[in-house]
């Protein structure tokens, strides 16, 4: 048994249930939110919210891990919110996206950075009481200076605390390599480690040396058409899965209750497949019709995560 740090307070890892590794509740731009609090509609994002969790629990997700960092408008207090009115349990995260210019940290020192994620972690979030459960990290385009630091300061904290590390990476230059080996240069167990939107690559090599690294593979993009249908990411599923790693692989969408960064017509056209239950309704029938077979099913959805975060809890 281990217990672990949710939205609303601890659960026990034999309770995380069928769990997305990788959504957001909101995601939006700091700035905007602060200097133009009128151009959002915060009651109608909780409607909306709401709508999402109930569809989710609806079509059997139990646990849902919030991966928006800090600097994307990360609002403990409003996943709590949604978490405790939906029933919805959520993990909330800490860490940094993979802008070069966290202005912030940039002239300190990383140790800084380290402490906070550490403080998030252990003590809470600014005054909400609600504790992150597992460190964001962001690769992309490439690995530059400031994202390293990002990556090491990550990696300390989440060897202090126990909590796995769930990243951003971009296939196309498979960044997943060079975050993998700046975690290992730490001393972080890479099992305490998911490679996240790496089914956004085609290339099987790629996927087979993530997790032969010793990594899991975030196949959390599922439902974003591009650059690849839901399809080809079955496919590719089904092939990791008859190599034998579904041992190693993690679902999720990368869907949003409230997602700032198009106007909504934009959002709602790609929502068709771009939500929770994507997965869940539709996704797992297209597996089972690739041959995947139940056991690998759960797995993927509630064995791996169980496992993931009762690993790094030791
Ligand atoms: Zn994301």
């Amino acid at each position: 048994m281990a217990t672990i740090q949710s939205a609303t307070g601890p659960i026990d890892t034999a309770d995380l249930g069928f769990t997305l590794m990788h959504e957001h509740v909101r995601v939006s731009w700091p700035p905007m939110d602060q200097q133009y609090p009128e151009l959002f509609d915060r009651e109608h994002e909780m409607t909306r919210a709401l709508e999402r969790m109930q569809a989710a629990l609806d079509a059997g997700v139990k646990t849902m891990v919030d991966l928006t960092p800090i600097d994307l408008g990360r609002d403990a207090a409003h996943i709590a919110d949604v978490a405790r009115r939906s029933g919805m349990q959520i993990i909330v995260a800490t860490g940094l996206y993979y802008t070069p210019y966290p202005f912030y940290f940039r002239m300190r020192d990383d140790k800084v950075m380290t402490d906070l994620f550490i403080r998030d972690i252990t003590e809470g979030i600014s005054t909400t009481g609600v504790r992150a459960g597992v460190i964001k990290c962001a690769t992309e385009p490439e690995m530059h200076e400031m994202n390293e630091r990002v990556l090491r300061a990550s990696a300390r904290a989440a060897i202090e605390t126990g909590v796995p590390i769930c990243t951003h990476t971009y296939p196309a230059n498979r960044t997943g390599l060079d975050q993998q080996r700046v975690f290992k240069e730490e001393g972080l167990d890479l099992s305490h480690t998911v490679i996240g939107h790496s089914d956004d690559s085609d290339d099987f090599s790629y996927l087979e040396q993530i997790i032969q690294n010793g990594s899991y593979c975030g196949m959390d993009r599922i439902g974003i058409e591009r650059p690849r249908t839901s399809e080809q990411r079955a496919d590719m599923l089904a092939k990791l899965c008859e190599a034998g790693y579904a041992n190693r692989i993690t679902l999720s969408h990368d869907a949003s209750c409230n997602f700032h960064w198009a106007p909504q017509e934009l959002i709602d056209r790609m929502a068709e497949t771009w939500k929770y239950t994507h997965i869940p309704l539709d996704v797992v029938p297209m597996l089972r019709e690739r041959g995947v077979s139940d056991a690998d099913i759960h797995q993927m959805t509630v064995g791996n995560p169980r496992a993931i975060f009762e690993g790094a809890a030791k």
